[in-house]
């Protein structure tokens, strides 16, 4: 089961089993209260932080502190939790673009939270009472993960959905990012994928691309 909160243009995910779930991304502070609420309803075990960006983690501290469960994420992204600027690169026309709106935002400082887990590609989460594997998908920061659950996978800004799903528009090594998206085009575990922004798609591997889910 992947249920999806909508936190404004962000897309956060309970992932797993009532009562043996994890939260994928928390959404900007200010959305705290409805994200709590729904993840304490379904018993929610560990937040998961597919990347360190204000708009994915900016809830962590406040949610992980209401619902008592710990943050799990990876270290290389570590610096970006207090703000710590690192540089961002974008190679079309809407990924300048979106480079450009989204500079003034990742400057802003979220409230700081200590990460209990380390997350590292094939991490059961089962290990935490929920279901799910992480994989590593970097690119988009150097420490981007997604989560993986009955072939339903959560990559955060892995994928981007600007009119139809492309590779993380914007990055800090475009080199990891595009074999991020060969990997989730290629991983036939994965049947669906659930994106931090926009919809979700099935991969298309006669194409290879992906076709949006309809339902
Ligand atoms: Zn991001």
């Amino acid at each position: 089961m992947t249920e999806r909160i909508a936190c404004g243009t962000v897309n956060c995910y309970i992932v797993g089993r009532r009562g043996a779930c994890v939260l994928v991304d928390t959404g900007e502070e200010k959305y705290a209260d409805k994200v709590t609420e729904r993840a304490r309803l379904a018993g929610v075990r560990l937040i998961v932080l597919t990347h360190c960006h204000i708009d994915h983690a900016g809830g962590a501290a406040k949610i992980s502190d209401a619902l008592g469960v710990p943050i799990a994420m990876n270290s290389a992204d570590a610096p970006l939790i207090c703000g710590e600027p690192r540089p961002m690169y974008a190679d079309t026309f809407t990924g300048r673009l979106l480079l450009r709106m989204a500079r003034s935002a990742l400057k802003k400082r979220m409230t700081p939270f200590e990460p209990k887990v380390e997350l590292c590609e094939g991490l059961e989460l089962s290990a935490f009472g929920a279901e799910g594997t992480v994989l590593a998908l970097p690119g988009h920061t150097l420490g981007s993960m997604g989560v993986l659950c009955d072939g339903e996978l959560v990559a955060g800004d892995a994928a981007f959905d600007l009119l139809s799903p492309c590779r993380a528009k914007i990055y800090e090594d475009k080199a990891a990012a595009d074999e991020s998206w060969a990997r989730i085009l290629a991983d036939d575990r994965i049947t669906t994928v659930h994106v931090g922004h926009g919809g979700s798609f099935h991969p298309d591997r006669s194409r290879p691309a992906m076709t949006p889910v309809t339902e």
